[in-house]
């Protein structure tokens, strides 16, 4: 620890190393190294950042009440910085989570997105006005910032998953305090080192790292007016019922197990490619990877051969260089993901193609598991139910398209799902019965651009508001409605009845 530097907070515009004398390892993923240590947070310390933001917000100088022309300078400033150095932002990202350099970019272009969307703010965030709703009165309704905002991110999206939440809290005059995961934390610091280059004030963007202390700290702060939370189920659910009992406004994504329906007029090779794609990207740690491919029958056999020959062309290794699949993010979760392909076989399933032991262009160290095809997956076994979170594809043999879309519907989960086929009139039948909350038709991940909103139904998503896009300024904003009468006071008169139109 002693040689490795030690990651602060971000408060107030300035790095802080706070009050706490905890600290959590960082790794690099494809070398299986700790690459650094980084600062966990205690309650005192979210209070510190908590003030520093509410001190930010508040008052005639304050952040809630800078112009939409202040604020939105600021984010054109931002996009131009982000822009011209995302291989930067890239390169940091891919040594802390492993995935490869072109994802890693991708994750950023994704993230850039909603920033350019909040530059639009002026126009999203406009109110409304009724002139003369009785006699000379008016009425007009006027969005307002929350104040403190916080955001708790998981490790899988580091750049983006903040990214989807800040630009837009930000642009509608709120201030924020960022919880990114511990186990990829140099991102958001980087991300507030370029806000305040970009002009944004001290204390309107402050990252405290840590885990569960932290966060706690934050569900329950006073000054905290809303959290968006995203993550795995169980705590997305912890978040939003402690959130919500402390009177905060609450989104908490959860997570996911997304089926690929495939029918059998579908193009096998349009389906191989993208299931291979959908399933294996970021080593399977997307919340809208493919996990369960439901072929119809009969196409499973050749479906799977197409699989399997595209899974042999795979290169895996460091991220750095120029592999299709880096690592895992912790050897822990690579093992807990190796598991599994020791219960398919048990519960009666079999595997086609085992990552185990893959050949690696990387250090021997790294948290390696090759892409890995189960096929005939019983829907009884925790191969099928759990969301695995790494490259493990499963096939599930179905009979029909009614079969398949009754199992994509009885799940616990509703955050994404694709349909492959050529018949329109069968795909359009399922975007209406599935029970999803983002479709794919021909497209295996289909997180909508920065414009429409993210997010998934069921034990993927707990609360109303989804991610960015119009659900994400209705989120960070509250409505005002005036009615205004300018007249003499004299010719009001007494009048204790209810007030009606005129
Ligand atoms: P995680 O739930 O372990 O952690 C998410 C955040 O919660 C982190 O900041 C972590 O520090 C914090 N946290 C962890 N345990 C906590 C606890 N007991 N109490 C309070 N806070 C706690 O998730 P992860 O492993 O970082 O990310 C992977 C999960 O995120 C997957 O389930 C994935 O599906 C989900 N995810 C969902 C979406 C979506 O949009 N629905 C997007 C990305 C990831």
């Amino acid at each position: 620890m002693t040689d490795l530097p030690v990651l602060d907070h971000w408060i107030d515009g300035a790095p802080a190393a706070g009050s706490s004398a905890r600290t959590g390892p960082v790794y690099d993923p494809a070398l299986g190294e700790v690459s650094k240590h980084v600062r966990y947070a205690s309650a005192a310390d979210v209070d510190t950042a908590v003030a520093a933001a509410r001190a930010a917000f508040s008052g005639p100088g304050g952040w809630g009440r800078a112009s939409i022309a202040k604020r939105q300078q600021v984010l054109f400033g931002f996009r131009e910085l982000l822009n011209s150095r995302k291989d930067e932002l890239a390169a940091i990202l891919t040594s802390e989570h492993g995935k490869v350099l072109g994802d890693a970019a991708g994750e950023v272009a994704r993230g850039l997105e909603v920033v350019e969307f909040a530059c639009g703010m002026p126009h999203l965030a406009k109110g409304a006005y009724s002139d003369s709703v009785s006699t000379d009165v008016d009425v007009y309704s006027i969005k307002e910032p929350l104040g403190v905002v916080g955001i708790i991110s998981p490790f899988n999206f580091p750049a983006m998953v903040p990214m989807w939440f800040f630009p837009i809290a930000i642009a509608t005059g709120n201030t924020v305090v960022l919880k990114p995961s511990e186990k990829d934390p140099s991102v958001a610091n980087w991300m507030a080192g370029l806000l305040a280059e970009a002009g944004l004030p001290p204390g309107v963007f402050n990252v405290v790292h840590g885990d569960k202390e932290a966060v706690d700290a934050l569900l329950v702060h006073p000054d905290v007016a809303s959290l968006s939370f995203v993550g795995s189920t169980p705590i997305a659910k912890y978040v939003y019922e402690t959130g919500t009992a402390h009177g905060k406004r609450v989104q908490a994504l959860g997570g996911a197990k997304n089926h690929m329906l495939v029918l059998p007029d579908a193009d096998l090779d349009l389906v191989a490619d993208a299931a291979v794609n959908a399933g294996f990207g970021s080593a399977g740690e997307r919340c809208m990877a493919i996990s369960v491919v439901l072929a119809v029958d009969p196409i499973g056999d050749e479906l799977i051969g197409k699989i399997t020959d595209r899974m042999g062309k795979l290169v895996i290794g460091d991220g750095r260089r120029s592999c299709d699949m880096g690592p895992l993010i912790t050897r822990e979760h690579r093992d807990k993901v190796a598991g599994y392909l020791d219960v398919a076989p048990a519960d009666g399933a079999t595997v086609v193609v085992d990552g185990r032991g893959v050949e690696v262009d990387g250090a021997a160290d790294g948290f390696w598991l090759g892409p890995s095809l189960i096929d005939h997956v019983p829907t009884s076994s925790t191969v099928y139910r759990d969301e695995i979170f790494g490259p493990v594809l499963s096939v599930v043999r179905v009979s029909s398209y009614a079969e398949g879309v009754e199992l994509i519907n009885s799940g616990d989960y509703g955050n994404g799902t694709a349909i492959f086929t050529n018949d329109g009139g069968a795909a359009r039948r399922f975007q209406k019965e599935v029970q999803v909350g983002m479709v794919g038709i021909n497209v295996p991940i289909p997180v909508p651009v920065a414009y429409h909103s993210f997010g998934g139904w069921k034990a993927s998503l707990f609360g109303d508001a989804k991610a960015y896009g119009p659900a994400g300024v209705d989120f960070f904003t509250r409505e005002k409605a005036i009615t205004s009468r300018w007249l003499d006071p004299s010719h009001g008169g007494l009048n204790l009845g209810f007030p009606q139109n005129e």
